[in-house]
């Protein structure tokens, strides 16, 4: 443990926080030129109930809600529930409860499921109008069929049917009487584009799932691409936003659009959020969740909402660093140590102080009365006053941190070793006098004198001492269980691996680590699951929900230490 060090105080963040991007740029333009014209900005956020959300997933909440706030808009919480297979109420749900703790609310509840008999009949449409097809090849020979990025497509031979035989076979997909994977209905486009997403894309399958919205009316099922610009013009959404990997799918979300000649909405691609050290797929986060490499999609370890809420951090500060990443045309990297810099800021400003002791070593001080306690006033805050003060008992023992002490201590090393004094936080100055050991010949023990006349923790005679630490009465100490949570991935890039090994390789062995007996001060014993603490020059914690009574769990939240801070200083920022 390092000695105190109070975190940065630089304010460039606040909840105000508003960095110009340009999707804000074009919503202004938009307004202004009347592009939908009297209409307020209409967003959705469309997530797959196919997993928990993650950090990124933040980030577009942030653009979709955050936007739409500014320009007095409206954004719909919009399902993607067209597949069937990977789809849960529990991720539903989950969904839901995080947009919220976020800090956002949704104008409408909405679900891609809610549109399939609409999107059935725009497919009977296009099909009239000679714009789709059923085709009967299998998935492979249209894989075949697709071409390259460099050589064009073919045309499948099912391609020209009449189309009433064409309507009367999606019919009959409709109701049930094919097999799955025999047939699929397809736009009929051009199948030497050089955009693949435009060689014919395929808009229906046959699945027989059932949903869990729909049951078991459907057996066919609309593919992403058919059902997503669709929805946002049911819902008259103006600014479609998501991530760059569907640029090359927007030619074909506005050829369906106008194919319909349905509400113009309109997307726009912007960048997703790479975060170092992490993994942003929820394909992978359900794999780590499946083979219980964490415990569940709420391990604080996880960069799911759900993981660092229960970790400990707040909407404010996740918020705030989305509100600082921005939004670009191009995918980049951000650094972990910016978010957790975010989070420090938020915390630091409004969390309680407490002194815990996380691995004990027992302090006497022997010229301290036997049996006496005395109660010393400390700072609930130093950054707020308002926060107040409470009263802390002092006696003969107290623990400190094994780390606070050294019977040999090295160059430049402050804090207490033999004959040297310190400042207990609050309390008096002490001078270690000697140690008692075990058989092992580790120090169990350290003795001490205390000087009276250094009560609140200065002296009289204007005495300095180098180092202040903090301690918990050892009579009074509330034990607790303390998790100390370090990156899940030992690599900054945890997608990069050697052949034959996976991103699996590179999870950090050493990303939890348990203290069973925690010296807390006894003010935290009443701690409810989700209140925050600094826990004094140890760290941001939170309590976790597996406390009960009488035995509490904390998480840790950050250590200390802002390393970003530092890389920003380096960088001359
Ligand atoms: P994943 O790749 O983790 O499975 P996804 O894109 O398939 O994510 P969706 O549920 O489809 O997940 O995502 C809902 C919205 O969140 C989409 O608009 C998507 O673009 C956006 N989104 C997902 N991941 C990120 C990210 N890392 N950064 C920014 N936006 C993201
Ligand atoms: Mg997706």
């Amino acid at each position: 443990m390092s000695t105190s060090k109070q975190e940065s105080n630089e304010s460039t963040t606040q909840e105000s926080l508003r960095l110009t991007n340009f999707l804000r740029d074009i919503m202004e333009e938009d307004l202004r030129a009347k592009k939908f014209g009297d209409a307020v900005i209409q967003t959705r956020f469309p997530p797959e109930p196919n997993g928990y959300l993650h950090i990124g997933h933040a980030k577009a909440i942030c653009i979709d809600f955050g936007l739409a706030d500014e320009f007095g808009g409206k954004t719909n919480l919009r399902f993607d529930d067209t597949n069937p297979e990977k789809e849960e109420q529990e991720y539903v749900d989950s969904i839901m409860k995080d947009v919220r703790w976020l800090g956002f609310e949704w104008e409408r509840l909405c679900y891609a499921s809610d549109y399939f008999d609409q999107l059935y009949e725009w497919a009977l449409k296009l099909i009239r109008d000679g714009k789709a097809y059923v085709d009967d090849l299998s998935a492979e020979e249209i894989r075949e069929h697709r071409g390259t990025l460099t050589e064009p497509g073919r045309n499948s031979p099912y391609r020209e049917r009449p189309v009433e035989e064409n309507l009367d076979l999606f019919q009959r997909m409709a109701k049930g009487e094919f097999p799955d994977g025999s047939r699929v209905l397809r736009a009929k486009i051009d199948m030497a584009s050089p955009n693949v997403n435009m060689r014919d894309p395929v808009m229906y399958r046959i699945l027989h799932a059932s949903h869990h919205r729909t049951g078991d009316k459907w057996c066919i099922y609309p593919m992403y691409d058919y059902a997503h610009g669709q929805s946002d013009s049911l819902e008259q959404v103006t600014h479609s936003m998501c991530t760059l990997e569907f640029a090359d799918h927007q030619p074909l979300y506005r050829w369906y659009i106008e194919q319909l000649g349905i509400f113009p909405s309109q997307q726009i691609e912007f960048d997703r959020l790479n975060l170092t050290y992490t993994l942003l797929s929820k394909r992978k986060l359900l794999q780590l969740v499946q083979e219980k490499r964490v415990n569940g999609w709420d391990d604080p370890r996880m960069p799911t909402i759900s993981g660092i809420r229960r970790r400990g951090f707040t909407p404010e500060a996740i918020r705030n660093f989305c509100a600082s990443i921005g939004a670009s045309r191009t995918n980049g990297s951000t650094d972990i140590e910016m978010l957790e810099h975010f989070q420090r800021e938020d915390l630091n400003r409004r969390v309680p102080r407490a002194m815990a002791v996380l691995r004990p070593l027992k302090v006497v001080i022997d010229n301290y009365p036997e049996g006496k306690e005395e109660l010393v006033e400390v700072a609930n805050n130093p950054e707020d006053k308002s926060a107040g003060v409470r009263q802390v008992p002092f006696s003969r023992e107290i623990y400190i941190e094994q780390d606070d002490f050294r019977e040999v201590p090295p160059p430049k090393y402050y804090r207490l070793s033999p004959g040297k004094e310190v400042r207990l936080r609050n309390a008096y100055f002490i001078t270690a006098t000697r140690v008692v050991k075990d058989a092992a010949g580790s120090v169990v023990e350290v003795h001490c004198t205390y000087d009276p006349a250094s009560r609140g923790g200065n002296s009289p005679d204007g005495r300095k001492v180098k180092s202040t630490i903090h301690w918990v009465s050892a009579a009074r100490a509330v034990e607790a269980e303390v998790r100390l949570y370090d990156k899940l991935f030992s690599k900054a890039d945890p997608g990069e691996f050697e052949e034959g090994e996976s991103y699996l390789s590179n999870l950090n062995p050493n990303s939890l680590e348990v203290i069973a007996n925690a010296k807390l001060e006894p003010s935290l014993a009443e701690a409810k699951a989700g209140d925050r603490y600094q826990f004094e020059r140890v760290g941001y914690f939170c309590v976790d929900p597996d406390s009960r009574p009488g035995r509490l769990v904390f998480n840790r939240t950050l250590p200390l230490k802002d390393t970003w801070a530092k890389i920003e200083k380096k960088a001359g920022a």
